[in-house]
């Protein structure tokens, strides 16, 4: 199986590797090496289409929620017609 491939920016991979270290539950070893994957990073070394639904997740959810609260530009109760 290939290796996922990052296709966002360098600052989005950045954010994602910082949001992946606190919420990391792997096993380490005394030298610090990961003797046991936690889930996390099980899903980004093993998964294209994770890290794709990711980046685009990441992408629209400002105007996913901008869009929510926006007013409706015809509601059809105050038509002239
Ligand atoms: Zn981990």
């Amino acid at each position: 199986m290939a290796q996922p491939i990052w296709h966002g920016t360098e600052e989005e991979g950045r954010i994602l590797i910082n949001v992946l270290r606190r919420n990391c539950i792997c096993d380490h070893d005394a030298n610090g090496a990961i003797t046991t994957s936690c889930e996390s990073h099980k899903l980004f070394v093993s998964s294209q289409r994770f890290l794709d639904g990711l980046l685009y997740g990441r992408r629209v959810s400002e105007r996913l929620i901008n869009e929510e609260w926006l007013e409706p530009l015809y509601s059809g109760k105050d038509s002239a017609i």
